[in-house]
């Protein structure tokens, strides 16, 4: 669990097509089982069947020209505070750079894991030159070419071996719960308000991810963890600001928790920001409950919750079916509320459903509307079963589920979700050979 590997260089070395082969296979079944669309910035992957995450920091853009040496050495410590392993990308052909020279230097000093790959190294020719990199003072250095991936096994074998072992003192029935958002949303308040000043803790708990300390409370007849990210514990950081140091700290939090607590703020709406994070959450298959906090700051007239509901929804279509609650986490308002969702979409997260009441609900409606028949064929879904897994996942067996296309999954997702409640919850559905 929570592996995070970021990819940092200069511009061109070809970090996002290492990031693409890198995530490639794992992502593609993310994303079909998901229906979610793919991001090209952070992305699953896996090799020798350890699995782990990928950001890529290029996607970030650095905005002021003026001071861009400052903001990529800011970026670069940044994802040496967030990430396991740095993959410091260089370019053989252009050879060390300026830039190399001052990126390594930071990662000498700052970095612990740091794997350099000598990119653009297409043929084996060219490997005595990629060697010219040790001047910069790391040891681990992998001669690849992203494009055609020579040398990318050989480096993977190594970044695996990399990778800490993350083992927890955790009980897997203790529902995992973040808070996350922009900064200013009202993260620290809403904790503050919930828990209180550390007075209900029952027994802290270390995980071995750095930066993110779970913490068990049991309040208000809940028990559960808390995954507090250090973005909340040490307040004003100079980066604070930057947008990809805010996604950083939510990756690792997301992927250690079952259920996020997304914090917008009403006064901005739902921005950029709250939209990728939205997505990040979505993408690591992870329970949602929205909070759209300071809503005491709102004027309000009879619907002005019920509009905000529906533009949010509308944004974050097709995936509408999480609770919106409107919070003040200063006035306390609905603070318990959303504690009680969060638990409710652990619930729903852990609901299981028998085969025979899956296949008795489901099989008329299939036979009333199945998949649209694809080059001739008909395709003939037979049985439906969920598979154990952390997400509700289904699988429905059929003589030719490569023809399934997305509105028709749409469809039986829609249908699962109107007969049993997993609100807030994504769902996996898998056309499978039988
Ligand atoms: P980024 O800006 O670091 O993300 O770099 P890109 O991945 O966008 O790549 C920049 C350019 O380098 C593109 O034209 C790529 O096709 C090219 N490139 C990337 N990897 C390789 C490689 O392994 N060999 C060669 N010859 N070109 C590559
Ligand atoms: P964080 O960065 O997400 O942890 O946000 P904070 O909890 O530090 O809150 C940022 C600012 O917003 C602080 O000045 C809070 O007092 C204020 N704030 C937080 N929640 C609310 C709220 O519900 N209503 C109002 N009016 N202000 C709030």
């Amino acid at each position: 669990m929570g592996n995070i590997v970021a990819i940092v260089g200069r511009p061109n070395v070809g970090k996002s097509t290492l990031f693409n082969r890198l995530t490639e296979s794992r992502q593609a079944i993310v994303d079909e089982a998901s229906g979610v669309t793919r991001d090209r910035i952070y992305g699953k992957a896996e090799w020798n069947g350890v699995r782990f995450s990928v950001v890529d920091t290029g996607g970030y853009a650095v905005n002021s020209e003026d001071h861009f040496e400052e903001a990529i050495r800011d970026q670069v410590l940044i994802a040496i505070e967030e990430a396991d392993v740095i993959l410091f990308v260089v370019d053989v052909i252009t050879g060390i750079t300026d830039y190399d020279q001052a990126v390594s230097e930071i990662l000498r000093r700052k970095a612990k894991n740091v794997i350099i790959a000598v990119n653009k190294v297409d043929n084996h020719q060219q490997i005595p030159e990629a060697s010219y990199f040790y001047s910069m003072g790391l040891k681990d250095l992998f001669p690849v070419s992203a494009i055609n991936g020579a040398g990318t096994g050989d480096m993977l074998d190594h970044l695996v071996k990399t990778l800490p072992q993350q083992t927890y003192e955790e009980d897997p029935e203790i529902p995992r719960f973040t808070v996350v958002g922009r900064p200013n949303a009202g993260k620290s308040s809403l904790i503050n308000a919930l828990i209180g000043e550390k007075r209900n803790i029952v027994t802290p708990l270390s995980g071995t991810t750095r930066d993110s300390i779970f913490t068990r409370y049991n309040k208000y007849g809940h028990d559960f963890l808390l995954v507090d990210t250090a973005g909340i514990r040490k307040k004003a950081r100079v980066h604070e600001d930057l947008e990809f140091y805010s996604v950083m700290r939510a990756i690792r939090a997301i992927e250690n928790s079952d259920v996020c607590v997304l914090m917008i703020d009403a006064t901005r709406g739902f921005e950029g920001q709250d939209h990728k994070i939205f997505s990040l959450i979505e993408r690591n298959r992870k329970g949602v409950v929205v909070l759209v906090n300071k809503w005491d700051l709102i004027e309000k007239e009879s619907n002005t919750a019920k509009n905000f509901a529906e533009t949010l929804r509308a944004q974050t279509a097709p995936y509408t079916d999480y609770p919106i609650i409107f919070t003040s986490a200063t006035e306390k308002t609905r603070i318990f509320k959303s504690l009680e969702e969060a638990v409710k979409v652990y619930e729903n997260k852990s609901r299981k459903i028998g085969t025979s009441k899956l296949n008795d609900f489901l099989l008329p409606i299939i036979e009333n509307y199945p998949p649209p028949a694809n080059k001739g064929k008909y395709i003939k879904i037979k049985y439906i079963t969920q598979l154990p897994s952390g997400v509700p996942t289904f699988a429905f067996f059929c003589n030719l589920p490569q023809y399934v296309k997305e509105p028709y999954r749409r469809f039986v997702e829609n249908k699962l979700r109107k007969n049993w409640d997993f609100t807030g919850v994504p769902m996996n559905i898998l056309f499978k050979k039988k």
